[in-house]
């Protein structure tokens, strides 16, 4: 009953099972390769990089996923030491080769005396002990229609459809302007839930013609191409027909320009609130394939979002993950049965290094949980912080999706210039303000 069983060995559940051993307990890892295969991983190797080699910025003043790097390697992460040993040139990014980074995890993990991995699939949600679901975007399907069994289905996604998402103060309001299709909504807040920008005919066939043309990825091979119904690639959309768009996502209906009342648009885009803090935006119905630097060069043309910054572009990948706002609480545990708690990418946040970064936060809370302490969830102004308070609780439930960490996740720092000019001195004081947060949590463990 002391043992911490972790289903998993990716970089969430490898990052878990370090964190707990360092506290005392005795771990078991489940991890069903090399018996059994997914289409990305090709070793048996745990915490293996499935695509790219990079962990991103490693600059952790000025942003967010190097804020996490310094965090975790603040609380002896084993992701990160071990990154750091196997670290490639790469610039201002930390780049990894790749298979004896896999390989020196793995060593670490078992060269611990309370730490052992059991290989083989696991099928069942466990009825008892301690348990961290760690199965990452690539979860067996077995162990998936389990989790839909308990959660029910709709709240266990197999693919993401990712609209791309804006800051909010990086929007020209001057184009712009908040309001709720007919106005819809009991208060004044939801009757402006939504950020619209207008577009004449000229722009929206310059529009439709830019998505026609824009370079696109493939889905990786034994990636099934379904797509939900209802979140088609927008690309695709257009390819329907040229007024697709004009009927769907973007029609001009139920709004009226605030800036421009006598000009009526020919078509609309809408951005949705994503946060409760309200600094995030998504651009609705803009589930897109087209690669990143396309993304950027077409959705600036959208009047409005001509300067726009984009916390993070769209995507739609095979990705299994619960719907973390309406199923965890705070401690990441699973609340129709908090003997589970789920950690990585299954949680609804996107990359290596979130994925590991939420290993290394349940790790440490099942490990307390079973010594019979009690540690709160991390500080909400740092990195590790801001990312879970979003997906169990700050994200809107009915449309989440995956999310990487990004400055729109914090709270924003009092008595600081607003705008581009500002930026750097913001983020300087939101890592700043983390840090300090991030080594109190620590220190008081
Ligand atoms: P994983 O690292 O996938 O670990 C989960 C582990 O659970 C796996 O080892 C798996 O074998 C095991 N498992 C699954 N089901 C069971 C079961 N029933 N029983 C026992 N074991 C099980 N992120 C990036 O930052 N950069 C990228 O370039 C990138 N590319 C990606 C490409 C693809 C094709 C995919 C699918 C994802 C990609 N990601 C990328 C997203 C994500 O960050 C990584 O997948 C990351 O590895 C997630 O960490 P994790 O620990 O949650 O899951």
């Amino acid at each position: 009953t002391h043992t911490l069983h972790i289903l998993g060995g990716g970089m969430a559940g490898s990052e878990a099972a370090w964190q707990a051993a360092h506290m005392g307990v005795d771990v078991v890892i489940h991890e069903m390769r090399p018996n059994v295969e997914t289409f990305a991983h090709r070793t048996g190797h745990l915490a293996e990089m499935v695509c790219s080699n990079s962990f991103r910025s490693d600059d952790d003043e000025q942003n967010a996923v190097g804020l996490l790097h310094w965090e975790m390697r603040a609380a002896n992460g084993l992701i990160m030491q071990t990154a750091d040993k196997h670290r490639l040139p790469a610039g201002g990014a930390l780049a990894v080769d790749r298979d004896p980074f896999a390989e020196s995890v793995t060593e670490a993990l078992l060269a611990l005396p309370n730490v052992r991995v059991e290989y083989g699939e696991i099928t069942e949600l466990p009825d008892d002990g301690h348990w961290i679901i760690a199965t990452g975007p690539l979860t067996s399907a077995n162990l998936g229609a389990a989790i839909q069994a308990e959660t029910g289905a709709e709240r266990l996604a197999f693919f993401d459809a990712i609209a791309p998402i804006v800051y909010a103060e990086s929007v020209n309001m001057d184009i712009a302007w908040l309001q709720s299709r007919y106005d819809k909504g009991e208060t004044e807040e939801e009757q402006k839930a939504y950020l619209n920008c207008p577009m004449t005919k000229d722009q929206y066939e310059a529009f439709i013609d830019a998505l026609l043309a824009a370079d696109k990825t493939e889905f990786h091979e034994g990636e099934t191409a379904g797509y939900f119904d209802g979140c088609l690639p927008i690309e695709v959309m257009a390819e329907r027909g040229r007024e697709t768009l004009r009927f769907g996502p973007m029609k001009p209906v139920g709004l009226t320009n605030a800036n421009r009342p006598d000009d009526k648009p020919y078509a609309v885009v809408q951005l949705r609130r994503d946060n409760a803090l309200g600094t995030l935006y998504n651009i609705v119905g803009f589930q897109t394939k087209m690669k990143y630097g396309a993304q950027t060069e077409v959705f600036k043309m959208i009047p409005g979002l001509e300067d726009a910054s984009f916390a993070r572009l769209g995507g739609i990948h095979r990705n299994t993950f619960i719907n973390s706002p309406t199923l965890l609480d705070n401690q990441m545990r699973l609340k129709s049965r908090p003997h589970i708690r789920f950690a990585g990418q299954v949680t609804g946040v996107e990359g290596y290094v979130e994925s590991a970064a939420m290993g290394l936060l349940a790790g440490r809370l099942a490990a307390a949980e079973i010594l019979g302490k009690t540690i709160e969830t991390a500080p909400q102004n740092t990195a590790m912080g801001a990312l879970v308070h979003h997906i169990t609780g700050g994200a809107e439930a009915k449309t989440f999706q995956p999310m990487n960490v990004n400055f729109g996740l914090f709270q924003p720092v009092e008595g600081l210039k607003g705008g581009r000019r500002g930026r750097k001195d913001r983020y300087k004081a939101y890592t700043d303000r983390a840090k300090a947060e991030w080594q109190g949590w620590l220190d008081a463990q």
